[in-house]
């Protein structure tokens, strides 16, 4: 956290359900101009075929934000605007109009019942560490460097929107 009480965040954003990417970039715009939330950088999107799950391609990004929420208040944020949208949850891993997931949030390490960061399945994710290295190329997980954990889900279809 800095001085002023701001932390550096990354949310992962995917949608597979109507205009995937519309509701991308209108999410990632939604939490640009929420409240305690600054410097939204967006990703390029790409389109990724579902991990553990049927349906239709996903489009993927990731967004840098600033913020002075605490971890909590982020993520019923991003439910908010995971509500907007008409977010359902029939079944898990079930074709989502949205899913926003908190990736990153400084370097905390939280392991709540409802709350899990660093995200516990990113690194193995690679709809999630393309667009998270175009944003933050030199960024190290716990499990090793983007590049290297990129090459491990070399399996997984990932292509530019
Ligand atoms: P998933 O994203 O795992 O496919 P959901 O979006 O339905 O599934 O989220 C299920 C629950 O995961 C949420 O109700 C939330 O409390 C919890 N959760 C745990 N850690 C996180 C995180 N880092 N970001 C977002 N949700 C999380
Ligand atoms: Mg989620």
């Amino acid at each position: 956290m800095t001085a002023s009480g701001t932390n550096i965040a990354y949310v992962g954003l995917g949608a597979n359900l109507g205009d995937a990417s519309a509701t991308v970039r209108a999410a990632a715009h939604e939490l640009a101009i929420a409240p305690g939330v600054s410097g939204l950088v967006l990703s390029p999107l790409y389109r990724s075929a579902p991990v553990d799950a049927g349906g239709p391609d996903y489009i993927n990004a990731v967004v840098c934000i600033h913020t002075t929420l605490d971890p909590n208040d982020l993520l019923r944020a991003l439910q908010a605007i995971e509500h907007q949208h008409g977010r359902l949850r029939p079944y898990q891993n079930a074709p989502r109009t949205l899913d926003l997931d908190i990736l990153l949030f400084g370097a905390a390490q939280i392991d709540t019942p409802g709350l899990t960061i660093p995200h516990p399945r990113m690194h193995e994710r690679a709809f999630v560490l393309r667009p998270l290295q175009d944003l933050a190329p030199d960024l190290i997980l716990a499990q090793g460097a983007l590049p290297q954990l990129l090459a491990q889900c070399a399996g997984q279809s990932i292509n530019p929107e």
